[in-house]
């Protein structure tokens, strides 16, 4: 079964979070435990974190099916130090805010070297970053996500994700996210029949599906290669249609969360419902 959902709102506090993915009828979601533009947030009150989890439990929402993404400041191979500390302390921060809410999972972008180190010392850093977070934690999966290349981002092509991925020691708590509109303008072609194969194959030689536990399922406004990063609405950017019937009738993505960035949170019903509409075996 896939599990499809969207990047809802938790404004008001987390708590709403699971009630907005629910009137959109998603099966899954993400959210920002706290503000994604400031480095400092008030921690969660207790009723925060009860009435989160009621929310979830009355609307069905299990932990692995939510999909808590960090905040756009941090960047945990920045090349300077004291930068890079605040980094970190901000995603411990960000890891305990999850096991504080009961979820297993935090999706972050993996860095940016800004022109001042290497590509693979960037890499080195972001691996020493997630080791870090992960002594100073016990429950939460670090999720990695690829990004576009736009930029100075690192973490463009499956190989990079494997390299950070080599580095960190506790391989249990570690996995990836792929974003599709991110994949497709890094150069993975996902349009064609054969491009959609290969490039899950690629996955599967760099990574390993046993490594995939999450999905940002987005079209693309910009072209395969572009290197840009400006998700379209589904089936109407470059990426198209077919590649979500293919994607949807895929079982390599079952029963993980499938989210949508899409532009217009106005469409997000209708595309879950879409979605949904293009599984043609019996099991939706
Ligand atoms: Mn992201
Ligand atoms: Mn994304
Ligand atoms: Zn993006």
């Amino acid at each position: 079964m896939k599990f499809i959902g969207a990047h809802v709102s938790a404004s008001g506090g987390v708590e709403n979070a699971p009630v907005n993915a629910h009137k959109i009828g998603a099966r899954a979601f993400a959210l920002f435990t706290k503000n994604q533009r400031q480095w400092v947030a008030k921690p969660l009150t207790e009723n925060n974190i009860s009435a989160f989890k009621e929310n979830c439990k009355k609307y069905n929402y299990s932990p692995k099916h939510i999909l808590p993404h960090d905040s756009y400041l941090i960047n945990l191979g920045h090349p300077e130090k004291e930068k890079l500390q605040k980094s970190r302390e901000a995603f411990i921060d960000e890891m305990q805010r999850c096991e504080q809410l009961g979820l297993e999972k935090l999706n972050f972008h993996p860095g940016s070297h800004l022109k001042l180190i290497s590509e693979d010392d960037c890499l080195k850093t972001i691996s020493e970053s997630i080791n870090i977070s992960l002594q100073k934690t016990n429950n939460v999966t670090a999720i990695i996500e690829n990004t576009a290349g736009q930029g100075s981002n690192i973490g463009y092509t499956f190989e990079q994700l494997r390299q950070i991925i080599d580095r960190v020691d506790d391989k249990n708590r570690v996995g990836v996210c792929i974003d599709t509109c991110h994949a497709f303008t890094s150069g993975y072609d996902l349009i064609s029949k054969e491009g959609y194969e290969t490039t899950w194959k690629k996955f599967e030689l760099a990574i390993g599906l046993n490594f995939l536990k999450g999905i940002h399922l987005n079209d693309s406004k910009k072209p395969l290669g572009s290197r840009v990063d400006r998700h379209d609405n589904i089936g109407i950017g470059l990426i198209g249609k077919e590649f979500f019937e293919r994607f949807m009738n895929d079982k390599r993505f079952n029963n993980i969360p499938i989210i949508l960035e899409t532009p217009n949170d106005g469409l997000w019903a209708q595309e879950i419902e879409m979605l949904y509409g293009f599984v043609v075996n019996s099991e939706k």
